[in-house]
């Protein structure tokens, strides 16, 4: 038996909290049922919290008493739940944080396509119906040299369609070197059993010859294919066949090369100091029939999965009804047709897409940041918080270039009466969470995601942090 329980009829009612709550201007214009819903939630929390012996304060409904925590358990409570965060992981293709930002001008395009009617699947030459994927294909082409191309959902949607077309009942050639499992569940060997294709593993886990491959054809074989090993790599004595070797094989015997490239880049990023990366339009040139990738990784536009080769392929993939469960919405269209043009001139490309500013970024630049930010927060965090400005490495992320970082700054909070972690939660629990990560019980702040109008967000969120700590501390 609970020694507070005399404390329960002190619970205010839920209608005497719905009329407090009428005059709250934070509180207007949540529905009234949502609202009760809330206000019910809390009083069962406070009516629990008492079960267990815990002090409750005072419970009158005012500002000594329980009435700014019920603001704020309803204001949480009615909040979006998909919102925008401050990514200052430094991981830039951050799956989890939403992979790539789409620049100003192509959110115009997304505007458009969400407000007004348009020409998504109509042809304006004839008047007749139209396909949604002319407005791409060509630029498609023009960019990666191929003769076709599609996109649908997503790359791991791309590589579904494309062994169900071509392999569907037949045996798909993989290297064992190449069975990725990408975060989220996406196995390379799931999905193959999923397009009815049986997976013809050849090789060892280091090194795969020709002539592997070629003493696994057979009568059943419907693709060579090759996959990316996207967040991994494998080092020392290692072998892989060239794209040339395998295409060659494939057409001696009319059997269709398909390479999932994953992140998939139109521009060598050698030239940023990262390591090569075969570019689409190479693996195309190559003579691989099916080349598939992301819409959202290293291209930097929208989810979508691409798929560009051989006309004679990709027609078939198109007529194949799973393509009409896959394709991409008008979002999508009018986004990456966006996108595309950018490409049409690389440097403009670099410039302006942020997925790849962002890697191309100087740290001098990044460092611009980090000043300001430290400069803002420093009279704040003064006797609490320690902060530095600190060389350190981001990632590329996206399955992208996985060994390797990009020089990068960041700013380091410490404190000798808070830990790290509990830092790091606070602001992930701010109205606008900043999402940075813990490292030898400093929080580091990286500066190379995190925009320039983001700096006053993050210097906002650590003064509620530190109000937070305050009122925190002082209650216990
Ligand atoms: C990321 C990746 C995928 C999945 O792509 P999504 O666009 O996330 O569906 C498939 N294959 C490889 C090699 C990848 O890197």
């Amino acid at each position: 038996m609970s020694t507070k329980s005399h404390l329960l009829p002190l619970i205010p009612n839920v209608n005497d909290c719905l009329n407090i709550l009428a005059t709250i201007p934070e509180v207007q214009g949540i529905p009234r049922d949502r609202m009760k819903k809330l206000v019910r939630q809390f009083l069962a929390q406070i009516r629990k919290s008492i079960q267990a012996d815990n002090d409750p304060g005072p419970l009158t409904l005012d500002e000594d008493g329980i009435l700014p925590r019920l603001i704020q358990y309803v204001c949480d409570g009615h909040q979006y739940h998909f919102r925008k965060v401050v990514n200052a992981t430094g991981v830039i293709i951050h799956t989890n944080l939403g992979r790539s930002l789409l620049p100003e001008a192509t959110m115009e395009s997304l505007f458009f396509a969400g407000s007004r009617y348009s020409n998504l699947e109509f042809d304006l030459a004839t008047g007749k119906r139209g396909s949604r994927y002319s407005h791409i294909e060509d630029i498609l082409c023009e960019l990666t040299g191929a003769e076709a191309a599609l996109v649908v959902n997503n790359n791991a949607a791309a590589v579904l369609i494309v062994l169900e077309t071509l392999a569907k009942g037949k045996e798909a050639i993989v290297s064992r070197g190449q069975l990725v499992e990408i975060g989220g569940s996406f196995r390379i060997p799931d999905v193959m059993a999923r397009s009815g294709a049986t997976l013809v593993e050849v090789g060892a886990t280091n090194r795969t010859h020709l002539a592997d491959y070629q003493n696994a054809l057979s009568q059943d074989t419907g693709v060579l294919l090759k996959v990316h090993c996207s967040n991994y790599r494998i080092i020392g004595f290692t072998s892989e066949v060239s794209n040339d070797a395998l295409v060659a094989l494939g057409h001696e015997f009319d059997i269709p090369v398909v390479e999932d490239l994953g992140s998939g880049s139109l521009i060598d990023l050698s030239r940023f100091g990262l390591e090569k990366e075969p570019t689409v339009q190479e693996a195309v040139s190559s003579g691989v029939d099916v080349v598939t990738f992301s819409g959202d990784k290293l291209l930097g536009g929208p989810q979508a999965g691409i798929i560009v080769g051989c006309k004679k392929y990709i027609e078939q993939i198109k007529k194949n009804p799973l393509n009409r469960a896959l394709r991409i919405d008008k979002f999508t269209l009018s986004g990456l047709e966006s996108i595309l043009r950018y490409y049409l001139d690389e440097e403009k490309a670099i410039q302006q897409i942020p997925t790849l500013s962002m890697i191309a970024e100087s740290t001098d630049q990044v460092q611009v940041r980090a000043e300001a930010c430290v400069n803002n927060l420093k009279a704040k965090c003064k006797g609490l918080f320690q902060l530095d400005i600190v060389a350190t490495t981001s990632r590329v992320g996206g399955g992208a270039m996985p060994e390797q970082g990009v020089e990068s700054i960041a700013v380091a909070i410490q404190s000798e009466s808070f830990s790290a972690g509990k830092l790091e939660k606070l602001l992930r629990g701010q109205p606008i969470p900043i999402i940075g990560r813990v490292e030898h019980e400093r929080l580091l702040l990286d500066m190379r995601t995190v925009a320039e109008d983001e700096v006053v967000l993050i210097v906002d969120a650590m003064v509620a942090a530190i109000e937070k700590m305050k009122s925190v501390s002082g209650n216990i």
